[in-house]
């Protein structure tokens, strides 16, 4: 039983009106970036049209109202999240960016030699790199979570891992590159068992299950507003309070400042102290209406839909002869990840295009974990809610189509 009505909810978005090769857009390609819907695309363009002001709310009437918009955004993520409070909110241009702001700001202020940080084998190099840059520059150590053939977390090996010199645990809550779901809590309280900070990217997250902040027990959590159909170049850097209040600066300038001498400099208190400059406020404020558009949906109605979209999906393509499907967690999201034997996996995304479906076909920014199934690539179809069953099967046909006219050779 579909808990909406999918087809009602497809003309909210008015891109999945276009045709890619004479044929309906099939996007299959929601784990790189989801669709926007019409309230998200109105809400940028009222900003612009009613709102637009830098923020200063004293100085004059639209930026009373440019400054209310985007502190209205802030409180929407919080209750998105449920932080507990919009002090523990900054936005920054996107998971990426938040993660550096972390590593380049607590990471050097925390960080020594000898220290250890741990990411998992599942991570996108979003969340790899710029530990490993910190970790280099401060002769820490990085070590990796490993993960079972299925593509989870091995909790036991994990336990080795954690020890007096652990600082920082930073981890995915969902796979872009497979689909596994991890058990973020219990990876969180086992790193503040032994006095660990914990990361988690939620990038993959936050579009397909609800995220509670309090449960959850991150001293930061990332993710960007792109994924979660809303805008480009906005995403969030939720943080402890005392923790952000506690720690220097990444960037310096405007809007940030108390106090500013030659001699010395005064902050404001967080988030401001994380916003130097003038920010994506527009899409700030984009993002709130997103959250708004998700929250109506109700993101355990969009588990759920989303759930049996997956297990339909993958009972299709598992019967075809020479794929192989890589990433069968017993917990997953979304995310499809394969090889067809005989076939590239640019000649499938070519092939797919060809109906008009979106994959993606590459690495997927987390080589790691691809090579840990012996591959560079995979093909990558990624659903959303607005996804259906009809597209499942346009998919399936299509590669089945693929299969016969290279059919797999007995060994
Ligand atoms: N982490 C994960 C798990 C991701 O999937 C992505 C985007 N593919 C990122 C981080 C980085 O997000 P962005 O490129 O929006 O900064």
């Amino acid at each position: 039983k579909v808990p909406f009505d999918v087809d009602l909810v497809r003309r909210d978005f008015p891109i999945l009106q276009e045709r890619v090769n004479g044929r309906p857009l099939v996007w299959f390609d929601n784990a790189a970036t989801t669709q926007k819907p019409q309230a998200v695309i109105d809400r940028i363009s009222y900003f612009y049209q009613h709102e637009n002001s830098n923020i200063h709310r004293a100085a004059h009437e639209l930026a009373a109202r440019a400054t209310d918009a985007y502190e209205e955004a802030r409180e929407k993520v919080r209750a998105f999240l449920n932080a507990a409070s919009s002090n523990e909110i900054v936005f920054v241009r996107g998971a990426t960016e938040a993660i550096n702001l972390v590593a380049q700001s607590w990471g050097l202020q925390n960080i020594g030699a000898g220290d250890e940080i741990i990411v998992s084998h599942l991570e996108h190099h979003a969340n790899i790199v710029p530990w490993k840059h910190l970790a280099d520059e401060k002769g820490a150590v990085l070590k990796v979570i490993p993960v079972d053939d299925d593509g989870q977390i091995l909790l036991d090996e994990y336990a080795k891992l954690l020890g007096p010199k652990t600082r920082l645990v930073a981890f995915t809550q969902v796979s872009n590159a497979v689909g596994t779901v991890t058990p973020a809590q219990q990876i969180s309280a086992m790193a503040h068992a032994v006095g660990a900070k914990v990361l988690v990217d939620g990038a993959q997250s936050v579009s397909h299950m609800k995220v509670d902040l309090q449960e959850l027990d991150a001293d930061w959590f990332v993710f960007s507003g792109h994924k979660v159909f809303g805008p480009t170049g906005i995403g969030v850097v939720y943080g402890k309070e005392a923790l952000l209040n506690a720690t220097q600066p990444w960037q310096g300038g405007g809007n940030m400042i108390e106090d500013v001498k030659f001699e010395r400099i005064r902050y404001q208190a967080a988030p401001n102290k994380f916003e130097a400059g003038t920010g994506n406020i527009a899409d700030a404020v984009g993002l709130g209406a997103a959250l708004d558009y998700v929250t109506r949906l109700g993101l355990d109605n969009i588990a759920a839909y989303e759930h049996y979209l997956l297990e339909y999906a993958t009972r299709q393509i598992r019967e075809i002869p020479g794929l192989r499907l890589v990433g069968t967690a017993a917990h997953k999201a979304s995310v499809l990840s394969f090889v067809l034997d005989g076939y590239s996996t640019e000649e499938v995304g070519k092939a797919l295009n060809h109906e008009g479906i979106a994959v993606r076909s590459g690495h997927h920014c987390a080589q790691p974990i691809l090579r840990r199934f012996g591959l560079e690539a995979t093909v990558r179809p990624s659903l959303a809610f607005y996804n259906t069953c009809g597209e499942v099967d346009l998919l399936s046909d299509t590669l089945n189509m693929l299969r016969s006219a290279r059919p797999v050779r007995p060994k």
